[in-house]
């Protein structure tokens, strides 16, 4: 096994490295400063968005490097995948957990004291194990890489306290640098990483939060079944996650799906383990094309080439969304990320939120929600409400590639139609003293003939029926974005009542003219209309062949025992069907062809493309 191959850490040939094992050209941004400083010695925290290039930040310096990599990392599952992956890209990893038997744990521990391997890696909680710990100190690992690092914090979405006693380790090897990874933005969570990990004095790495690739819309959730299957059948045969609000309705759409001969499975953390590793296996292998999933399923997930992300309902907070909608398109290719909207998921939304018990957590938990509703409901660029979120600021006008960019809403002359509305809430209030819903203000103006309206006498206040022009459901939207724009507001809760604020009051007396968007109302329509002519990431190419040479793949993959991705990603085989290389000096130049892989496979794809090519004429 080859050790101190590629000499020194002071000018090591990262960028030779890159392609001859990875086979990409050029670095990510930050990737190379965090490598450099890894080598140096330097305990460094990087925050990357899913897709960045996390991984690479620690595996290529440890080929740099003689001696051993540790990769602390929460999932076992993950871990295999993981190795695989460099195993075909000719990298010595392993990992140890529970799923070795006896004699495979001990064949990797010999490797491992005979220093054959550049990456281990291990759990939390293994790793503190004291007789990992002397291992360990034989080994000398020269650089620790904490993975999901945010893992370490309450504050984050996803702690596990096991994470925490990797502190100790910093006591152990004082001398060793800490690189500390996540994809977890807010303030609160880097500053508990920072410190729970003793980090000393960190160089920080911030990546943009921009996902260029991403497209992101937000439709009227009208008839579900069919909006999931309208998407589902634009990227035919490829991956997609649906995110549903609950258990029953995962295993309820995922049925659905197949009934139309979609291969569909659910995956919840109601079912039993087997059960769910087995769906996330056909997931991951590409025997399913898509998993209906709560937001139970995702970390695990390293999967690069999904192509979309469904909300089916409507997510708790941006941070949870953004997550989410981060899974797909992880290569960098095009991947469009849809969350179907239906103002009835607020309403449900506000009562579980009224069922905690902690008066301080229903406060956070309702901004929360807010906010996503916010951003649900904006008619300004999706991309700039979500980066505004993380304090990043986009400032390109349209940013191309998300509804409100592609498809602005059209606004109208709203003047005529705020006063009524507004109007109505303060002859309502004045009439009986306190405050309505939305649908009952709704009901009142376009003259809803209904007990609840007789009763109270709305009837008879003189915005009655005033509001014709528009429909019950335009009238809610009406009232929605003047709550947004401050002219109302919303109490929260079950019974939650809509009231003049004096912004609101301020307003009509000044009689400005206001722009207002017009409201598209859940009808049967089309979801979405045609894609547009160029998207960042798209690789133009001979549409067939890459069909065909992911057929190939996927033989290929099978035989192996390995995910499909693992054998080449969707970048490398969309480069193949746009330059049919039919040397091997060609096909070394495809992005992701490092030379183990060259050697591999590519008299097998030359001669598939050539076959390709001769059949075409
Ligand atoms: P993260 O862990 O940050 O979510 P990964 O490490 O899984 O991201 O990388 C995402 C994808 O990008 C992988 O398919 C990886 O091979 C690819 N990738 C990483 N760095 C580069 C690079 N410099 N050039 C091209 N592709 C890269
Ligand atoms: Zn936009």
């Amino acid at each position: 096994m080859e050790t101190e191959l590629f000499g020194g850490t002071r000018e090591a040939d990262l960028a030779g490295l890159l392609k001859r094992f990875f086979g990409y050209e050029s670095f990510r941004p930050l990737q190379e400063d965090v490598m450099r400083d890894a080598l140096a010695g330097q305990d460094t925290f990087v925050l990357m968005p899913t897709g960045g290039g996390k991984s690479l930040c620690y595996q290529l310096p440890a080929l740099a490097k003689g001696g051993l990599t540790v990769v602390i990392s929460p999932l076992i599952a993950l871990m295999k995948d993981q190795v695989d992956a460099l195993h075909e890209a000719g990298v010595a990893g392993t990992f140890l957990n529970s799923t070795l038997n006896a004699d495979e744990a001990r064949r990797r521990l010999a490797g491992l004291y005979n220093g054959e391997y550049r990456l281990l890696y291990v759990a939390p909680e293994r790793l503190v194990l004291p007789e990992m710990l002397e291992r360990l100190a034989e080994w000398q690992p020269w650089l620790i890489a904490i993975d999901e690092a945010h893992c370490i914090s309450e504050w984050g979405h996803d702690f596990r306290p096991e994470y925490r006693q990797i502190a100790e380790l910093r006591g152990r090897f004082p001398e060793t640098p800490f690189m500390a990874l996540t994809a977890t933005a807010t303030e609160r969570v880097r500053a508990d990483i920072v410190s729970q990990l003793t980090l000393r004095d960190p160089k920080r790495y911030v990546a943009s939060f921009n996902r260029a690739n991403l497209t992101y819309r937000v439709i009227p959730r009208n008839q579900p079944l069919r909006q999931v299957l309208d998407v589902a059948k634009r990227h035919d045969g490829e991956s997609g996650i649906v995110y549903c609000g609950s258990r029953a309705s995962t295993e309820r759409l995922a049925k659905r799906l197949c009934e139309q001969g979609i291969r569909s499975v659910p995956y919840h953390a109601g079912l039993d383990a087997g059960t769910r590793a087995k769906n996330q296996e056909a997931f991951i292998r590409d025997e399913m094309q898509i998993v209906c999933a709560t937001i139970a399923f995702g970390m695990g997930i390293d999967k690069p080439d999904v192509r979309f992300v469904i909300h089916h309902d409507l997510p708790k907070n941006i941070e949870g969304y953004y997550q989410e909608t981060g899974r797909a398109g992880r290569d960098g290719l095009p991947a469009d990320c849809v969350l179907l909207f239906n103002p009835s998921d607020v309403v449900k939304q506000g009562r579980f939120i009224d069922e905690k018990t902690d008066e301080h957590e229903r406060t956070i938990a309702r901004q929360l929600l807010q906010q996503m509703v916010h951003f649900a409901e904006t008619s300004d660029c999706r991309r700039r409400s979500l980066l505004d979120y993380f304090s990043e600021a986009f400032t390109d006008k349209n940013c191309g590639a998300c509804d409100n960019c592609l498809e602005p809403k059209e606004t109208f002359d709203g003047t005529e139609a705020a006063q009524k509305f507004l109007a109505c809430l303060y002859r309502i209030r004045e009439r009986s003293g306190f405050c309505f819903g939305m649908n009952h203000v709704a009901g009142v103006l376009t003259g809803a003939d209904t007990d609840a309206i007789r009763k109270r006498g709305h009837d008879q206040i003189s915005t009655y029926g005033i509001g014709g022009e528009f429909g019950r459901d335009e009238w809610k939207a009406i009232g929605r974005e003047l709550v947004r724009l401050g002219y109302a507001q919303q109490t929260p809760g079950g019974m939650s009542v809509v009231e003049l604020t004096q912004d609101g009051r301020d307003w009509m007396r000044s009689k400005q003219p206001l722009e207002l968007t017009r409201p598209v109302v859940p009808k049967s329509k089309s979801s979405e209309r045609r894609p547009r002519s160029e998207r960042a990431g798209e690789i133009k190419c001979d549409e067939m062949l890459f069909e065909r040479l992911r057929e190939f793949r996927l033989e290929l993959a099978a035989k192996r025992g390995v995910p499909a991705y693992v054998v080449f990603g969707d970048v490398a085989l969309r480069e193949m069907a746009r330059d049919c290389p039919a040397t091997m000096e060609a096909f070394g130049l495809i992005s992701g062809v490092g030379d183990k892989k060259k050697a591999e496979y590519g008299k097998l794809f030359i001669s598939e493309i050539a076959a390709y090519l001769e059949e075409k004429g």
